[in-house]
């Protein structure tokens, strides 16, 4: 597993994508470290990669522990109770998508006096997937959290349907640049519509030529994994 080799193809095919894409925007890279060892995220920090994607709260505390100089970013799905563990330790949770949670992560964040960054994440079509909020139900979602003062909503994360069907992707991508683009221009307090965090390693290129300034790229990095 050569991972400057990865890294440098992953750099390589972002920079492509950007120069295909009509936004032209910034994208931002974060490495899928889940499953994988401290050891190698520390050798992809030294490569100069500054984020990095975990899953399981479990995880993510012990690399927190053990891995300085990072950011780390919650993408997987956050139980309620799990919350007390993370919130005042993440860059961004990636994945809120229910209020209850919202409810849950503000509470703290305001007795703490501080705002915890997080983006809303939107289930786009794949009726397997059991979290995000539906597409249609965005706009209402949004509305809702401005009662959460103590959060920073910087933006919207999906995963897209598994598939190799490039014009279904694109079109995914396309649905979720358009919310995008809508929410950037409604004035809540606690909203910033800085982030589309969409593209993983077997979609990422169509992902930015879409809109998308963030990806999150596992195995295209770091290689397989043995579980999710
Ligand atoms: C695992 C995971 C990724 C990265 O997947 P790869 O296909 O390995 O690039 C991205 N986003 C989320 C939410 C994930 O769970």
């Amino acid at each position: 597993m050569d991972l400057e080799t990865n890294l440098k193809h992953v750099m390589e095919g972002i920079e492509e994508s950007k120069l295909k894409s009509p936004f032209k925007r910034n994208v931002e890279l974060i490495a899928v470290s889940k499953t994988h060892s401290t050891q190698m995220i520390k050798e992809v920090r030294d490569l100069g990669i500054k984020n990095f994607g975990e899953n399981k709260v479990q995880e993510l505390m012990e690399k927190i522990e053990e891995i300085q100089g990072v950011n780390f970013h919650l993408i997987g799905n956050l139980q309620t109770n799990k919350v007390k563990y993370i919130y005042d330790k993440v860059k961004l949770i990636q994945s809120l998508d229910r209020i209850k949670l919202a409810k849950e992560i503000n509470k703290r964040a305001l007795k703490d006096e501080i705002k915890v960054n997080c983006l809303v994440q939107i289930n786009i079509g794949d009726e397997d997937s059991k979290f995000g909020i539906k597409y249609n139900e965005t706009e209402d979602f949004i509305y809702q959290l401005q009662d959460f003062e103590n959060l920073n909503i910087l933006g919207l994360m999906a995963i897209a349907p598994h598939t190799s069907d490039e014009a279904l992707l694109r079109k995914c991508f396309e649905k979720m640049n358009n919310m995008f683009e809508i929410l950037k221009s409604m004035r809540y307090s606690n909203v910033d519509m800085k982030y589309l965090s969409m593209g993983m390693s077997n979609d990422y290129k169509i992902a930015i030529e879409e809109g998308s300034n963030m990806v999150r790229i596992g195995s295209k990095i770091f290689g397989n994994r043995n579980y999710n």
